[in-house]
């Protein structure tokens, strides 16, 4: 045991070098991403009018963006960029109170994001929301608690848990006071196109009648099954498993205030608090079927597979929510960002990108994602020349990197890894990655500043993921390095890189560690059109 700790320490002190070294040079590349936002906030613009104003539909000139959609992403965009002045049609299918599994925690990067929009009082106590301040990861009946990296930061700051609903509908209730945003019950149908450029879209309204909303800017965020994705990316969207939701009442976590992840047979199961008396249970069931709950499958399978891997202290509630059999499911689905970008329109949320819900990053990156649209937004009081917008957006895709293909990533390999597996490298690299995590100091720090959207630095996501695998190499090589070992030690590098390149090829190589490489990186906000018309 103490031969693993040493050959393990002095595997991560050589990677720990080349990980310096590279940190340095992502820093000073993030730097010139500050300094290009920096510069985007900064500038000074003058009020266009449209190119052919006295042609367009009376509405389109009453409203500046159209959003589809009022869940997580498309309620916190109408807020903050009702709150930026902008005038906001936002058209929900569904207004009431939302009811699902979907979206319970929320990381500490997340909930940082709130702050910035001024929507954290949407995720407090008004909701019974409650502080989660890391994991405890459990593995055949031992477990290690990995603490959120929050000593730089103030109490109120940590990950939050609540009913996704309440969350959702605060937010909905806080875009509805803002005097400039029109939320209205519709469901859209169609995105109107007109020589290229996306003018508006087509929708029902509650009555059942086909209406009309026209603005310069449409922004889809239809969420996971969008229709409306279709022409804005190439969506090759992967469904690699389906979450089981439970809630569990009358018990406490062993670890209070923290998300407990089972590395469970065939794969993890997740228990984390959703108000002051629930404890929600997600259990992963690999593939797109699920055992039937109608005809009491599902019941079965949870008594016999799932309860033997459930933590004894939370054995008893659990068995009582089965037999209660309020059993909800839900697809799991992963979805790399290919935008196809389109004059007049963007898509966000959801409909624009997809990771497995594992590691609880959606809300996170489509948080973070509305922080830096905002910005780039904000020089721009017209948005009607589509085609100079839709160019300038094309940084939104680059600058949006470094957060979404850390979680993308992570959550992607996490769930690979901590899936059980007859593939004996498989487990190894399952028991390495346990045991890594449990060494303490950077082993655990690192990778759960990455999964809390605390340091959105996909370089060293990449080093702890490799180190993981090394140490897992190491462990093998003693006492002795046989043959055998040697092979296996193989065939476990072999598999972490295939699990891991073909995510990194998804989110571009080039985007996710040189992002400044990428020529929309610097691009400027379009010069209003009153200046253009000078120049001529
Ligand atoms: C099982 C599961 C668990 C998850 N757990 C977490 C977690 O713990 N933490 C986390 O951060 N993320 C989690 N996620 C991901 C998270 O739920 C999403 O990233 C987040 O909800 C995305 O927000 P969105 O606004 O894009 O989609 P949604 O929140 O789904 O909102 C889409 C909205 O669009 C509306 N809509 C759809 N079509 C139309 C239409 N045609 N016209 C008008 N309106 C329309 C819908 O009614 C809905 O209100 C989980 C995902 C799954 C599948």
């Amino acid at each position: 045991m103490v031969y693993q700790y040493v050959l393990g320490g002095v595997l991560v002190s050589l990677l720990g070098s080349v990980f310096f070294m590279i940190i340095n040079s992502t820093l000073s590349g993030k730097k010139k991403a500050e300094d290009v936002s920096e510069g985007v906030n900064g500038n000074e613009f003058v009020r266009m009018q449209p190119a052919n104003g006295d042609c367009l539909p009376e509405i389109e000139k009453s409203t500046d963006v159209v959003i589809v959609g009022a869940g997580v992403a498309g309620a916190a965009l109408a807020y903050t960029l009702g709150k930026e002045g902008r005038r906001v049609h936002v058209i929900e299918r569904d207004l009431s109170e939302p009811d699902r599994i979907v979206g319970e925690l929320l990381q500490p990067g997340g909930y940082l994001k709130l702050i910035e929009l001024g929507l954290e009082d949407c995720a407090n106590e008004s909701i019974d929301a409650q502080k989660v301040f890391g994991y405890a990861l459990y593995k055949n009946g031992n477990d290690t608690k990995l603490s959120y990296p929050l000593e730089n930061y103030t109490s109120d700051i940590a990950g939050r848990s609540f009913h996704n609903g309440r969350f959702i509908q605060r937010m909905r209730e806080r875009v509805a006071t803002l005097p400039n945003v029109t939320l209205e019950q519709g469901t859209v149908t169609t995105l109107l196109e007109e020589k290229g450029i996306i003018k508006g879209v087509m929708y029902k309204n509650k009555a059942g009648e086909e209406m009309r909303s026209y603005a310069p800017l449409t922004i889809v965020c239809d969420g996971c099954f969008s229709n409306l994705r279709r022409n804005l990316c190439t969506s090759k969207v992967d469904s690699p498993s389906c979450f089981v939701g439970l809630i569990l009442e009358n018990c406490d976590l062993p670890h209070a205030n923290h998300g407990h992840v089972i590395l469970g047979d065939p794969s993890p199961i997740l228990f984390y608090p959703i108000s002051s008396t629930e404890i929600r249970c997600l259990v992963d069931v690999p593939g797109t079927k699920v055992p039937s709950v109608a005809n009491g499958d599902m019941a079965k399978y949870l008594k016999t597979v799932v309860a033997p891997q459930v933590p004894p202290q939370l054995l008893k509630a659990f068995l009582a929510a089965v037999e209660k059999g309020s059993i909800r499911t839900m697809q799991n689905k992963s979805m790399p960002a290919t935008p196809l970008p389109t004059p007049g329109a963007l898509l966000l949320g959801d409909s624009f990108n997809m990771r497995h819900p594992l590691t609880g990053g959606g809300m996170t990156v489509a948080l973070s994602d509305i922080v830096l649209l905002r910005d780039l937004l904000r020089p721009l009081t017209d948005l009607h020349d589509a085609h100079a917008l839709c160019e300038y957006l094309e940084s939104f895709y680059t600058l949006r990197k470094p957060v979404s293909s850390t979680i993308n990533t992570l959550a992607g390999a996490l769930y690979k890894v901590f899936c059980a597996s007859p593939d004996p490298a498989r487990q190894e690299m399952r028991d390495a990655c346990f045991d890594y995590l449990s060494l303490g100091g950077i082993c655990s720090y690192g990778p759960v500043s990455l999964l809390s959207g605390l340091n959105p630095r996909p370089m060293h996501l990449f080093l702890h993921f490799f180190a993981v695998a090394v140490y897992g190499v190491g462990r093998l090589m003693i006492p002795f390095p046989t043959p055998q070992r040697v092979w296996l030690g193989t065939r476990l590098i072999l598999g972490a890189s295939g699990i891991i390149f073909p995510i990194i090829k998804g989110e571009g190589v080039r985007q996710m560690f040189f992002p400044a490489t990428i020529p929309a990186y610097y691009r400027a906000p379009p010069a209003p059109l009153e200046n253009k018309l000078k120049a001529f």
